[in-house]
């Protein structure tokens, strides 16, 4: 991580004001600064067990899913709300589009059922 605190009183002080700033919009999570179209997370909400992985801003994330190759988007908005409403895992990473995920799902319930 770059050193953010300059050691030039003048560019700290306009560094300060502009952390000051961010903070009072929201877009300061932890000391992390959050980058623009990112959305702002709530690491005390995330199942991370430590914090070593904890998020502190979500993006869009891009991914082909791995059963039918179809480019997918996991939002941040969806993405917040697995990982702090939904308590989901926080090292799950995006593999499947809805509709694989469900015929998984429908997959795993025969088989148990079956069993
Ligand atoms: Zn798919």
């Amino acid at each position: 991580m770059p050193e953010m605190v300059s050691r030039n009183p003048i560019k700290r002080k306009r560094e300060e004001k502009r952390l000051a700033k961010l903070q009072k919009q929201g877009r300061l999570v932890k000391g992390v600064e959050v980058p623009e179209n990112a959305l702002p997370a709530n690491p005390d909400a995330q199942n991370h067990h430590g914090g070593y992985s904890a998020k502190f801003y979500y993006q869009d994330i891009h991914y082909t899913c791995a059963g039918c190759g179809k480019p997918e988007v996991w939002t941040a908005e969806q993405q917040k709300r697995y990982f702090e409403a939904q308590k989901g895992n926080i090292y799950n990473e995006p593999k499947w589009c809805y509709k694989c995920h469900c015929k998984r799902m429908k997959n795993k319930e025969a088989k148990e059922n079956a069993a």
